[in-house]
């Protein structure tokens, strides 16, 4: 893989780089988020490691950069961002930014590559691109992030209906995240239930399936009144959007709605 790295911490950078280069990955270094933005505009990488504090720019302000500049192509370029372990509630904003997975810090070898290997599924390719889709491998099919087909059948084949419902759907997942966030924060639980239970329905709708069983897990866990472990759901649930909404932009381009 062709990997961006944005680190600004040297012994850090040596690490990735190495650790990378030696299973055959070509990293391209990054120091900060500004640099790594402008990296990509000519450079055309499979996976980018972002670090969350640096100068200048920091990590968050480069994946939101990213993600922004990607609604427009419909493409998706999976990042890790690399978290600090003291700085807990840096992975959930990474996360909340557009952030596919992280790594804590000091890395971890296999917990990088565990990371590695879970973004080789992610990857979204823009609708621009010449060169034919691959065909999914028979031995591994991807989860359903969003049966189109199976969405149009419940609108009955109205694509103009489907586009409406897909831009309500993005347009509240940020703050429907936000507000299960807080609740889970302030310890409510009804709360949090009723909110996951909405982005349950929702995404059902849409034949978003991951979503859909992420949020239905985070509904039953809130219901049982206990929420120990109703972050690392929250998270889950977050990645899996995070999965779904590139995918929702790039099928309803090609579909031409
Ligand atoms: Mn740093």
């Amino acid at each position: 893989m062709k990997i961006l790295l944005a680190e600004d911490n040297a012994v850090n950078r040596k690490l990735a780089i190495t650790l990378l280069e030696k299973r055959g990955h070509t990293v391209i270094p990054t120091e900060n988020g500004q640099e790594a933005l402008v990296a990509l505009e000519h450079e055309n990488v499979d996976l980018i490691l972002m670090d969350v504090q640096m100068p200048v720019m920091d990590g968050f302000e480069a994946i939101r950069a990213i993600r922004a500049k990607e609604r427009c192509t419909g493409a998706h370029i999976p990042i890790i961002a690399l978290t600090a372990h003291a700085m807990k509630g840096d992975r959930e904003k990474c996360l909340g930014v557009g952030a596919d997975d992280y790594v804590p810090k000091p890395i971890r070898t296999p917990e990088l590559l565990a990371a590695l290997d879970r973004s080789r599924k992610l990857r979204v390719d823009a609708p621009s691109t010449t060169s034919p889709s691959p065909a999914p491998s028979p031995k591994e099919p991807a989860p359903t992030v969003f049966d189109v087909n199976d969405a149009l059948n419940r609108v009955e084949g109205d694509r103009e209906l489907l586009e409406e419902i897909v831009r309500i759907f993005t347009g509240e997942c940020s703050s429907n995240m936000d507000a299960i966030r807080q609740a889970f924060a302030s310890g409510d639980a009804r709360l949090l239930e009723r909110l996951a239970h909405t982005i349950k329905g929702a995404s059902a709708n849409l034949s978003a399936a991951t979503v859909s069983e992420a949020a239905f897990k985070l509904e039953k866990l809130a219901s049982s009144g206990n929420l120990e472990n109703a972050g690392e759901w929250i998270d889950t649930l977050q990645r899996e959007i995070n999965r779904l909404l590139p995918e929702l932009a790039s099928v309803c381009q090609k579909v031409a709605f």
